[in-house]
């Protein structure tokens, strides 16, 4: 688990908030994505919480670390953990697998498509291990995402222009340093 590094917002608190404890992979506790944390009390808090791991010590939501976000981004509410990974330049929206479908209600939709037109960090939307790729003009079914499987998005020029494309590789394939390279050479994140 990663986090954004940005202080928690005044004003804002979990409350009794709990969706990251089970929406996200804790790997000190080997609790997978999607799936609640056994030390998890929904809708009361952690009954470990003065022992808890060191990564839930450190994670503080999207919804908590940035006030652009509206109030409708509270995960209890929307059932979306918004967060950055890949040192940032990654913004995923790990959904409730118990509503798979709120990503495509609005105004979420429609915010995560506006991230990805304005910004040229990767918007992914991740349900357990489910994975889209968010793109200004559609998302990308990219199936169920492995542990060695990784993220490349390519430029590719059609008769309409250059069109980003998405692909689910594994982790050794060569694309994967390719793209990071040129990715780091022109300083655009991919992969
Ligand atoms: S998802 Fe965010 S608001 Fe909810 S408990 Fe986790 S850190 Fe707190
Ligand atoms: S150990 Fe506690 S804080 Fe960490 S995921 Fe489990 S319930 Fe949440």
């Amino acid at each position: 688990m990663t986090n954004d590094a940005n202080p928690v917002t005044p004003a804002r608190s979990c409350g009794t908030c709990t969706l990251c404890c089970k929406v996200l992979e804790i790997a000190e506790l080997g609790k997978p994505k999607g799936a609640w944390c056994k030390n998890c009390r929904p809708g009361s808090g952690c009954i470990i919480y003065p022992d808890r791991p060191q990564e839930c010590r450190t994670f503080h939501c999207g919804y908590l670390t940035n006030p652009d976000l509206g109030e409708e981004w509270r995960p209890s509410h929307s059932k979306i953990v918004v967060m950055r990974e890949r040192e940032g330049h990654r913004i995923i929206a790990h959904v409730d697998p118990q509503r798979p479908d709120a990503w495509k209600r609005q105004p979420y939709h429609m915010e995560l498509r506006r991230w990805a037109s304005i910004s040229t960090d990767q918007v992914v939307v991740c349900i357990g291990r489910r994975t889209y790729m968010i793109f200004p003009d559609r998302d990308v079914d990219l199936g169920i995402l492995g542990d060695d499987d990784r993220i490349v998005s390519v430029e590719q020029l059609t008769p309409l222009g250059v069109r980003l494309e998405a692909y689910k590789v594994h982790k050794d394939d060569p694309r994967v340093r390719g793209l990071a390279e040129q990715t780091a050479a022109r300083g655009r994140p991919i992969g």
